[in-house]
């Protein structure tokens, strides 16, 4: 049995007070100066602890309060209330919702899952990954219990091209090349950002995090200098300048690449093949409507692994975009269709935003994703995007240290190791690469809304 892989986590608290959802409000007029005053009570001592960040002009109340309603209850001219925080509400969009963005933060700081409490609030179904749901229904049955170390559930897979079938020679001798592989132990790696401040900083964060976890930071062939040059072993670089410019040296000892799906990538992915066999050659391509047919295409001319991106909002380009968990699906099936599907490794990136959608996408057929967003949130990020306008960042990130960087998004990725674990053993599954296509291990809600509404009004 392969060692288990574990990621250490360690505490690393906020640079900045947290924006919390709520607010306590308490009121001065009406006091009955009690001998006691409810605010005496707070186990968490936050009225006495109470302080100001000058910095940001906050007050420390919000978010040292644990929401027990202790003293809203038991002040006896209710003076005390909780409100909804306004700052709350504003931050992140649609998409990267408060929700969200606050339970990044919680996983970052401690490596710890997010626990809601009995049962599930929200709304039953939603858009894009939430039209979605996973069955858990081994879940009474703890065979399968990754976390705890009952049993060893593997997050392992691998980037690169896989031979069917072996030829051998007339003395046993294997004779097929064994195309490289990269094996990742988790399915993720970490993409370039739609935006961010500038600075060195925030590339070896990343980069720090992706060595301790032993998996890769895509870094652009521009962005190159010699501090990020530090970690080869762990970056992919993406070739978005002129390839000749590359260091022939540094071809030699890279192990993954990846390249534009711009004009004939396969005679850029043999170029850098007869430079280094060993290397595996990622295609990026933009996800849209005819990505199935492009992928299938490149599969028939020797593409090792393809990586298919939509926006930061999960959506494909065109005019009447796909949400990225269809477009996979169909990308998936049509190799599965074709006979191929096991010759090529895919990558989906763009809008995924927790674990959950990280085991999602794997369901609709991606081999392992790709993240952005959410390792910038990991280091505070409030996803106001004031950094694309050139204005200052809020949490100043620009200056955050590479070590505690890493340190926030290597907790952030144990917490979705841990519900990968918890997803996979629910499932009654002992590896990650087995969820890959398991459609029939999903319920999505298009399907069922098709299927039971369909008959509806007809005569049989
Ligand atoms: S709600 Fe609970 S934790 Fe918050 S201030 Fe009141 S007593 Fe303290
Ligand atoms: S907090 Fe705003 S300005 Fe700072 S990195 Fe995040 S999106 Fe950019």
């Amino acid at each position: 049995m392969p060692p288990k892989y574990h990621i250490a986590t360690s505490q690393a608290s906020n640079r900045f007070q947290k924006i919390t959802r709520s607010g306590i409000i308490a009121w001065e007029e009406g006091c009955l100066k009690c001998a006691r005053c409810v605010k005496k009570d707070c186990v968490y001592q936050v009225y006495e602890k109470r302080n100001l960040d000058g910095r940001q002009m906050l007050d420390s109340i919000d978010s040292v309060c644990m929401d027990c309603f202790r003293c809203v209850q038991n002040c006896p001219n209710r003076l005390i209330h909780k409100g909804l925080n306004p700052s709350y509400k504003v931050i992140g969009d649609h998409y990267w919702t408060p929700e969200i963005i606050s339970n990044l933060w919680f996983q970052a700081e401690s490596g710890r899952i997010p626990v809601s409490g009995a049962g599930y609030g929200g709304p039953f179904s939603g858009p894009g990954f939430d039209a979605m749901w996973t069955d858990m229904s081994e879940i009474v049955r703890p065979t399968r219990d990754g976390i705890h170390g009952r049993e060893y559930i593997s997050t392992t897979v691998d980037i690169g091209r896989k031979i069917m079938a072996l030829e051998l020679g007339p003395d046993g001798e294997v004779l097929s090349p064994a195309p490289p592989l990269v094996e990742l132990p988790l399915p993720v790696i970490f993409d370039m950002l739609p935006w961010s401040p500038p600075g060195d900083n925030i590339p070896l964060a990343f980069l720090r995090s992706a060595k301790a976890l032993g998996t890769f930071a895509i870094v652009r062939q521009t962005g190159l200098n010699p501090a990020i040059k530090g970690f080869l072993s762990n970056i992919i670089i993406y070739v978005d300048g002129n390839p000749d410019d590359l260091d022939t040296q540094f071809l030699r000892s890279a192990r993954i690449i990846e390249i534009p799906g711009g004009e004939d990538p396969i005679a850029l992915q043999r170029r850098f093949k007869s430079i280094n066999p060993d290397l595996v050659v990622i295609i990026r391509l933009r996800l849209g409507p005819k990505t199935a047919e492009q992928v299938l295409a490149l599969v028939a001319q020797g593409a090792e692994a393809i990586h298919c991106v939509a926006d930061e909002y999960g959506l494909e380009e065109g005019s009447n975009p796909l949400f990225i968990k269809e477009r996979m699906k169909e990308i998936h099936l049509h190799l599965v269709d074709k006979g191929v599907r096991d010759q090529i490794t895919l990558i989906g990136g763009g809008g995924v935003a927790m674990a959950e959608h990280m085991a999602k996408l794997i369901i609709c057929g991606a081999d392992a994703l790709s993240i952005d967003i959410p390792l910038l949130v990991a280091m505070e990020c409030r996803v106001c995007r004031r950094c694309k306008e050139g204005i200052a960042c809020p949490v100043e990130l620009e200056s955050v240290d590479p070590q505690w960087g890493s340190v926030r998004i290597t907790n952030l990725m144990a917490g979705w190791h841990s519900q990968i674990l918890e997803i996979l053993g629910a499932m009654g599954m002992r590896e990650v690469r087995r969820l890959r296509g398991e459609m029939g291990r999903a319920m999505f809600f298009e399907d069922l809304e098709r299927e039971i509404f369909s008959t509806m009004g007809k005569r049989g």
